[in-house]
């Protein structure tokens, strides 16, 4: 595994909330820390309705893409005219480059207490808006693989599933859907056997990465229950730890870090076709305020 750090990679962070109170009071240097890491791109993903015009400010503000959708966690507080408010937010941005998918949408079957027949009728409304705006899905999968990938078969549409932690048979049913499948903190831990396994065997194309900040640490922020039982406060992930577990995934693999990183970044674009568009006009957009600024050409006499 290489040690050194590689700021000149190229990395797209598909899952970062950066949006979330907890960066409240050190945004900026964050996605700055980030950028130093090499992370080219955010995708910051909205978890509900009244955070839909946050996530998007925040996305143009630091040159990032987002996405607009109700996380299943929030559909007990969700109410139906905040599907309203999403197809009106999606009619309304449909032309913004960095809109890039309907999300962070799906199905939680681990945290107690929820509704699953509420869950269902958001996700099944939010799948149908993904297909009428014509965008992708980012799909919060938490022991809901199967449920979430039988309505997938009835209103098809591509995205990420967001970190996956299936079985293989799973990972194959999405990957056939045309999803690309979503890793990061989790693969650091030496125990998570399963989620190593598949980012170690299944194929490159499959995978993208993410750091779900400020969520999923990685095993170096990772404070334990007895840890934080003595007043040790969980670490928070930050979008800049992608490069270090883009560099942990690449020593799994035994590639190179730097195709490992131009791979994931490809995968990215394929299931985010808008991306690939806001990657191209970004670059252009250097260029060409390059070619402005006054050097040395310019100033001659
Ligand atoms: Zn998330």
């Amino acid at each position: 595994m290489a040690c050194t750090d590689t700021p000149d990679l190229r990395w797209i962070d598909t899952h970062c909330h950066l949006d979330a109170p907890e960066f409240g009071p050190d945004r900026d240097a964050v996605r700055a820390r980030a950028a130093a890491a090499g992370v080219r791109h955010c995708i910051i993903p909205a978890v509900r309705a009244a955070d839909f015009d946050g996530a998007r400010e925040l996305a143009h503000r630091f040159g990032d893409a987002y996405a607009l959708g109700i996380h299943p966690l929030c559909t007990p507080e969700a109410r139906e005219d905040d599907l309203v408010r999403l197809d009106e937010a999606l009619a309304r941005y449909q032309g913004d480059p960095r809109l890039v998918a309907v999300g962070e949408i799906g199905l939680d079957h681990f945290v107690p207490g929820l509704d699953r027949e509420r869950q269902l009728f958001f996700y099944r409304e939010q799948l149908r808006l993904a297909r009428r705006h014509g965008l992708p899905v980012i799909l919060h999968v938490r022991r809901s693989a199967d449920d979430l990938l039988r309505e997938l078969r009835r209103q098809p549409v591509g995205g990420i599933a967001h970190a996956f932690n299936g079985s293989t048979q799973q990972a194959h049913a999405f990957l056939d859907l045309g999803f690309a499948l979503g890793f990061g903190g989790t693969l650091t831990f030496d125990r998570a056997l399963q989620v190593r396994r598949l980012a170690r065997e299944l194929p490159l194309p499959a995978l993208v990465l993410e750091t779900d900040a400020p969520d999923i640490p990685p095993h170096w922020l990772y404070q334990t229950a007895q840890a934080r039982a003595e007043g040790q406060p969980q670490g928070r992930n930050e979008p800049g730890e992608l490069a270090a577990i883009g560099r942990m995934l690449a020593g799994l693999r035994e590639m190179d870090v730097g195709e490992l990183a131009e791979a994931t970044t490809r995968n990215a674009g394929r299931v985010l076709p808008k991306l690939v568009d806001l990657a191209k006009a970004t670059k252009v957009a250097k260029v060409t305020a390059s070619e402005a600024a006054p050097g040395p050409d310019n100033l001659r006499p």
